[in-house]
């Protein structure tokens, strides 16, 4: 008998234990999303499409040392490199990428290829609206992925493109 009430107590008290959890959410702020109607809220590391980074003198950042796409566990970073010159100057290394592409029917979002970097040129923007029925719109040229040149800033190639230098 004894043993019997010990038991109706205990699941008493479990019960009023849950409850309180669910009072306590029902009187907390209720907190809803309206996306799309509204732009989705995403956490400052949320690893969403890449962006290639521009220095503060709006170059590229990429000097094309392939690390990236060495790191990739999907294999999907395709660089061609190129060197700068006198007159055209893409980045502040030797080499800057003429092609950068990575293709998101494979990558996985891991963020190796941002680790590997040696110069932050590559990192996870927010963009995550890229689902499609046509694969070939998955893959994203550096067209696609690179960072405006910030305003009031005149990256050495503009300037050549300017003057007619080539
Ligand atoms: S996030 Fe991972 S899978 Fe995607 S490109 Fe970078 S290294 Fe490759
Ligand atoms: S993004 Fe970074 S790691 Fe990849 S090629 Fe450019 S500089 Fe090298």
């Amino acid at each position: 008998m004894a043993n019997t009430i010990e038991e109706i107590l205990g699941a008493a008290g479990a019960i009023a234990k849950g409850m309180s959890v669910t009072f306590q959410e029902m009187l907390s702020p209720t907190v809803t999303e309206y996306y799309p109607e509204e732009p989705a809220k995403l956490e400052e590391r949320y690893r969403g499409v890449h962006v290639l980074q521009r220095d503060s003198n709006g170059m590229e950042k990429c000097v094309a040392c392939f690390l990236c796409a060495a790191a990739c566990p999907a294999n999907c970073i395709y660089i061609e490199a190129a060197e700068n010159t006198e007159q055209v100057r893409i980045s502040g290394g030797e080499r800057y990428a003429k092609v950068y592409s990575i293709d998101y029917n494979r990558c996985i979002f891991c963020g190796y290829c941002v680790e590997a970097c040696p110069t932050d040129a590559i990192t996870h923007g927010h963009g995550f609206e890229s689902a499609s029925y046509n694969t070939s719109t998955l893959v994203k040229r550096k067209e696609d992925m690179l960072a405006p040149v910030p305003p009031g800033v005149h990256p050495p190639v503009v300037a050549a493109e300017k003057t007619g230098a080539h």
